[in-house]
């Protein structure tokens, strides 16, 4: 018999995620809009839960992916809450990209329960969740990592532990501050170098071999950005929270950032300007308006 295992939150990425989980465990799985949930588990063979209690009920691995840690948090309170219903002894792996002081207190408050506890933020998008080969960031007690390590095989393929429960958040907030970095970064250059009348492909090409290349520039702009084609994989409002996550983490370290903050600045605007839906490369597209030019090729 496979052993019982509960995944809340089937969005962009949880739900790929939750897919491989569905082939090596009994899997019950919640997600707020409960349409989303019973069309997962007519897809997949898994159960729908009514309550988030419900899917805990039962699980020896309850595993997260939600926005934020405020809704991680406000999940496993009440008569219907993840509290309610997951046993002693149970492993929560909660992959949102959270935030380090919120992952503490969810620690502890499991560990109350009896519930051990890892942060487990993911990155390579919905892409390497499809393929089952995420990169996972791991904030854990020594033994909590080794448990939650073949949990994590399911859909990852590097799994590294960094520190004590918080370190995956950092680092996951870390570095998708450098991601938003080079996005506007890209944006503001390639703006300028089109308006030139610089060939924007042939340009990308020589970048790509010389020493201002990135994820961005290599894995993110030829197919979406050059092609028009934009894509929805990662909504903008949840860069624009990893960004404010990595400020306040390094203010919380004592360490400046006058850059980061310019760049969660105008992430902030882009989120304002774009709303709630916009995918994170629409951020190029807003240079492109304000610069008058389309970087295309
Ligand atoms: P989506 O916005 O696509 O999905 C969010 C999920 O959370 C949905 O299941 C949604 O339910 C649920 N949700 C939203 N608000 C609440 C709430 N108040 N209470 C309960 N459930 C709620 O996000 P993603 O799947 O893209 O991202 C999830 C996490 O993974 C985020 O922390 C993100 O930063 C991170 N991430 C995302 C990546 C990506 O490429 N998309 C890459 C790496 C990390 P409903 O269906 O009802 O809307």
């Amino acid at each position: 018999m496979k052993p019982h295992a509960a995944f809340l939150g089937l969005g962009a990425i949880g739900r790929p995620m939750a897919g491989h989980l569905a082939r090596a465990y009994d899997l019950s799985v919640w997600n707020r809009t409960a349409a989303r949930a019973e069309e997962f588990a007519r897809a997949t063979g898994a159960r729908a839960a009514a309550t988030p209690r419900d899917a805990a009920t039962g699980a020896a691995v309850v595993l997260t992916c939600l926005p934020t840690s405020a809704e991680v948090e406000a999940l496993l309170e009440g008569p219907d809450g993840i509290l309610a219903g997951v046993p002693e002894g149970a492993l929560f792996l909660d992959c949102t990209s959270g935030d380090p002081e919120s992952a503490g207190r969810i620690a502890r408050k499991l560990e109350a329960r009896g519930v051990a506890f890892a942060d487990c933020p993911v990155s390579g998008g919905t892409n390497g969740a499809e393929a089952g080969t995420l990169t996972v960031m791991v904030g854990a007690d020594g033994p909590t990592f080794e448990r939650a390590r073949p949990v994590l095989a399911a859909f990852g393929k590097r799994i590294e532990h960094l520190g004590p429960v918080g370190a995956g958040s950092a680092l996951k907030a870390i570095n998708n501050a450098l991601l938003a970095t080079n996005i506007l970064a890209f944006g503001e250059g390639f703006s300028g170098l089109a308006k030139a009348g610089v060939p924007v492909r042939k340009a990308l090409e020589v970048l790509n071999a010389s020493s201002g290349r990135s994820f961005v520039t290599e894995g993110l702009v030829p197919d979406r950005v050059l092609t028009g084609a934009f894509p929805n994989t990662f909504r903008l409002a949840l860069l624009e929270k990893d960004v404010g996550i990595a400020v306040r983490f390094l203010e919380s370290q004592g360490v400046q950032s006058p850059v980061l903050h310019r760049v969660a600045e105008l992430f902030r605007i882009a989120r304002r300007e774009l709303g709630e839906g916009a995918d994170y490369l629409e951020a190029i597209r807003l240079q492109e308006r304000r610069s008058g030019v389309e970087i295309r090729g």
